[in-house]
């Protein structure tokens, strides 16, 4: 039984008690024919009776208020803390052990309150370096294009949902003209900057849904395009070409353009069972060896 319910069952039963003996002493005064010294004693029966009831009355109050009311606020903030309200005191007023109980309860409850508040910020901060980790580990470090890993994610994601939308899917291979003489003659430093500008002219193409430009290994760049012929795929390839053209970087060791230019291969299939994302990456790269063997700078499919 809790201490609250055992305490007013015997706050109840004892004023009942008391009160059925004061009922009973009282009947016997009205109805008995005492003598004057037995009345005087039965008087002064009734009168203690009364005021032991009233003792009791107070300790009781005394007890319920320092004891019993503590106890009971005690155990219910060891069940908020339980449930998991951290932030749950206890004020009590009198001054005893169970006072300097409540201090004790109070300062577990902040310093495990303190402790999940610094857990929770560990965790934020944890998320977020995982997920700059994640955005790195499919980024290109040099040029910050999605990397070749990202680009084969894309692939099997585009080829999967293509096939059951029975949709085509196209796929551009591009590749920078001459760019052996470019680093040769410009120093390597030189051609990784070419790379940066070249990598961010390519990355503007306007992009639906599922599109994705990467960069591929070295001087090559790859483009996906979901849901386009291969007539739309190159249109956005001449697009690009004219793209990297328009940034004008001098190249003296090219023998395309006196400029840095791209040459791009394209394909576009509707993915079955039968066949493999491979054979659209190898279908575009034949295109781009036909872009190079026809003169460079300019799109083949
Ligand atoms: P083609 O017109 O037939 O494509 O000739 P190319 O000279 O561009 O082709 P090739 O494959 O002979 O040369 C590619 C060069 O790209 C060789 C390599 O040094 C350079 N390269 C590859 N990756 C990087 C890079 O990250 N930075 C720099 N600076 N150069 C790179
Ligand atoms: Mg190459
Ligand atoms: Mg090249």
């Amino acid at each position: 039984m809790r201490i609250k319910t055992l305490t007013a069952v015997i706050a109840v039963s004892l004023s009942l008690a008391f009160l059925l003996l004061a009922y009973v002493l009282l009947q016997i005064r009205l109805d008995s024919q005492l003598n004057p010294h037995q009345s005087y004693l039965l008087q002064w029966a009734i009168n203690i009776v009364g005021a032991a009831f009233f003792v009791i009355l107070l300790i009781g109050s005394y007890i319920r208020r320092t004891i019993v009311a503590p106890v009971v606020q005690l155990v219910e903030h060891a069940d908020q803390v339980a449930a998991g309200n951290y932030a749950a005191r206890t004020d009590i007023q009198a001054r005893n052990e169970l006072a300097a109980l409540a201090v004790g309860f109070n300062e577990m409850s902040a310093a495990i309150e303190r402790d999940i508040a610094e857990r929770k910020r560990v965790e934020a901060d944890l998320l977020e370096a995982k997920n700059a980790l994640e955005a790195l580990a499919h980024l290109d470090g040099l040029t910050g294009l999605p990397n070749r890993r990202r680009f084969d994610d894309q692939m099997e994601k585009e080829w999967r949902r293509t096939q059951r939308a029975q949709q085509p899917l196209a796929v551009l291979m591009m590749d920078i003209d001459y760019f052996k003489g470019y680093n040769d003659h410009y120093g390597h430093g030189g051609g990784d900057e070419c790379l940066k500008q070249v990598a961010a002219a390519l990355a503007h193409m306007p992009a639906r849904p599922g599109d994705l430009v990467a960069r591929y290994g070295g001087e090559e760049f790859v483009a996906i395009l979901p849901a386009t012929e291969l007539e739309g795929a190159l249109q956005a390839a001449e697009r690009l070409r004219g793209q990297v053209e328009k940034l004008a970087l001098p190249h003296e060791r090219s023998q395309a353009a006196a400029h840095v230019t791209v040459s791009i291969g394209c394909a576009s299939m509707t993915p079955t069972l039968e066949c493999t994302p491979n054979q659209l990456l190898e279908a575009a790269d034949r295109m781009l060896y036909q872009a190079k063997t026809q003169g460079r700078n300019r799109v083949c499919g």
